[in-house]
């Protein structure tokens, strides 16, 4: 059986076909060997690394699924510009090593490194950085080939906006050119402290730090708060076993030990957070880049992540808590800045510097009530979804949300003209293709 599934567990897919293309020609002969007609059948999708909980990737029975995992090529590397030219299903982690190598580095990552890029840039993965955009902003030209198996190369920076972040709508991205950074090296900074102290100096926090975020447990009144910022000198990364025990013993150990008492007796929430968040100690690490920004997520979870003007981040922060303390949640609400980003026409953080607040709930435990109860608190703040995260929003919703929908849907009649990838979950969140696209397009 070709069967597929994400990282949470909560979505699974057995398409008719599951296909592994090694080569941008031989994406483009699956893409052809499955007629398109935007009514279910002959839906293509591709699967990354499956660390999405949205339902972008699942396609109908009688559907192909993609997986881009052997092109994984570096093409390209120009130390002096910056640039480098890679196939799209390579892995983050893997390409943080290989740029490593020729002294280079994203500007900027999430806090997982094992996506694939194409997935991370096609649902606007984002970082912490109150002057920095997401990933995907990055992106100075893409290879992809469209809905009716033609390759395109995009340059020009009106399609690059609309395809940035496209959430695999607008055809297969085979090949990715990225502009990168010197390697450098950042001294991150974990620290306890008050909430409200937090809250009433969270605009100097942001703007006075590189990548400034916190968490905050249900129940409690800290903000564990994480700051990074570049330093000069070389990395000092820990010993393998004190890195052991800090990312896995510690973070993902103890933690999911209180995760699996409080799933047993949700009533024992409140006192586990706090005493989670007692043992709570700081530490400062300095390492490369990559390695401070990301780490190993072994606690399994489901998550809601919505993007708002920073300005209401503090509003909507205090009434998310107060949600979530009427819910058993024993993980903890995340806050991060992104600025403004025009670079992407459908970047949930699109004309306004933005912070996000993300949601957690432990596998197991009672999610949507908490979640759905967030998602409408954040609607009242003009929220726009991450796109790789839950939310019950739809294409009606979401239009409004954002001024460059239109030019966004024109780029994708253009490119998939049948609904070769309007899978349910892409139609709920953008709509099906205009009917007639494909016959304007021939009319031509
Ligand atoms: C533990 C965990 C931590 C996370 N941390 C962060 C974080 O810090 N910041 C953040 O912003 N997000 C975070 N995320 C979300 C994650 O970065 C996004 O959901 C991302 O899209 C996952 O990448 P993926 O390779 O797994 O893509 P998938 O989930 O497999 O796919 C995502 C989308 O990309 C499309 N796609 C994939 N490859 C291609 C391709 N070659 N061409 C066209 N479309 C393609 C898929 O069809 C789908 O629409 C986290 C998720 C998890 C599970």
């Amino acid at each position: 059986v070709n069967a597929w599934r994400n990282w949470s567990g909560e979505l699974v897919s057995t398409p008719a076909r599951l296909e592994r293309p090694r080569s941008t020609a031989e994406v483009a002969a699956a893409i052809a060997r499955s007629s398109g007609s935007g009514s279910g059948s002959g839906v293509v999708r591709v699967a990354g690394a499956g660390h999405s909980f949205s339902d972008l990737v699942p396609v109908p029975p009688d559907g192909t699924l993609l997986r881009l995992d052997a092109m994984d090529r570096i093409l390209d590397v120009d130390r002096a510009t910056g640039l480098v030219r890679v196939q799209a299903g390579i892995r983050l982690r893997a390409l943080s090593d290989r740029l490593a190598e020729h002294g280079l580095a994203f500007e900027n990552l999430g806090d997982i490194n094992v996506q694939s890029l194409a997935g991370a840039i096609a649902t606007g993965t984002h970082g912490t950085g109150a002057q920095l955009a997401p990933v995907h902003a990055n992106v100075v030209a893409l290879q992809l080939v469209d809905g009716t198996g033609e390759t395109h190369e995009l340059t020009s920076e009106d399609d690059l906006r609309a395809a940035r972040v496209s959430l695999g709508a607008l055809g297969v991205v085979t090949e990715v050119t990225l502009r990168c950074v010197p390697l450098f090296t950042l001294r991150g900074v974990d620290e306890p402290r008050p909430l409200e102290e937090v809250l009433a100096s969270l605009d100097e926090l942001a703007d006075g730090a590189e990548h400034f975020e916190f968490y905050v447990f249900p129940h409690t009144d800290v903000a564990l708060t994480r700051t990074n910022n570049r330093v000069e000198g070389p990395p000092r990364p820990p010993r393998p076993a004190r890195r052991f025990l800090e990312d896995v013993a510690l973070t993902n150990g103890a933690f999911g030990t209180a995760c699996r008492l409080a799933r047993a007796r949700p009533s024992l929430v409140p006192a586990l957070n706090r005493s989670i968040v007692r043992l709570a100690s700081g530490r400062t690490r300095v390492d490369r880049s990559d390695r401070v920004f990301a780490s190993p997520r072994l606690v399994h979870f489901t998550e809601m992540e919505v993007a708002v003007d920073r300005a209401h981040i503090v509003d909507l922060l205090r009434a998310a808590k107060a949600e979530a303390e009427r819910h058993p949640v024993p993980f903890p609400m995340e806050v991060r800045f992104v600025a403004a980003d025009d670079s992407a026409l459908l970047s949930p953080a699109h004309g306004r510097p933005t912070a996000y607040l993300a949601s957690h709930q432990y596998r197991g435990m009672p999610a949507e009530p908490f979640l759905r109860a967030v998602h409408a608190i954040a609607d009242g703040f003009g929220a726009r979804p991450h796109w790789g995260k839950r939310h019950w929003h739809t294409a009606e919703t979401l239009a409004p949300r954002y001024p460059g929908w239109e030019a966004f849907q024109a780029l994708r009649a253009r490119l998939d003209p049948e609904g070769t990838f309007a899978s349910p979950g892409v139609a709920r969140v953008l709509g099906r293709v205009p009917v007639g696209a494909a016959a304007q397009l021939a009319a031509r």
